[in-house]
């Protein structure tokens, strides 16, 4: 944690970006095809692809977006497994599984950085 002019006790990700806290709080009823509890990574991405299904969601964060691991963690994007490697995988999940889930992972990065450009967002990312 840092302390930077007005933002006391947030992570440096969050004191440098323009992430604000002016998103509506749900109030009353809301009819969507999928609720999301989570605006990290995980509920995020699941947001975006689902939507660009046609599924109406809606992303439902405690705190402000990307306030937990997804806010706080050293921005490297490693298409591996942090633990285990391939072997283990398939060993784990069966060749079936573990085979989509190793191909899943080695085209990770590429999915990010793609997903970097066709929304133009700027982070400052470096592939
Ligand atoms: C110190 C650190 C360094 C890391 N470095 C890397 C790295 O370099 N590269 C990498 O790939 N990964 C890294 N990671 C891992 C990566 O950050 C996490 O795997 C990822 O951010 C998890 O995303 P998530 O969406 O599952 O969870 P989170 O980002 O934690 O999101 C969960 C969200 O749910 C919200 N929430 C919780 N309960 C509720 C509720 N009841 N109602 C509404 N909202 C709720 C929280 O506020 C939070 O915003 C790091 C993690 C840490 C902690």
């Amino acid at each position: 944690m840092i302390e930077v002019a007005g933002s006391s006790g947030v992570s440096l990700w969050h004191a440098v970006s323009r992430n604000r806290r002016d998103r509506p709080t749900l109030e009353g009823a809301l009819d969507v095809d999928l609720a999301i509890v989570g605006g990290g990574f995980s509920g995020l991405s699941t947001a975006l692809h689902t939507a660009e299904k046609g599924i109406s969601v809606a992303v439902l964060e405690a705190e402000i977006i990307a306030w937990g691991a997804t806010g706080r963690n050293a921005g490297f994007v490693v298409p591996n497994f942090a633990k285990r490697d391939p072997d283990h995988i398939a060993a784990e999940l069966g060749p079936e599984r573990g085979e989509r889930l190793v191909e899943f992972a080695t085209g990770s990065a590429d999915l990010v950085f793609d997903l970097i450009r066709r929304h133009g967002i700027e982070c400052d990312a470096d592939q």
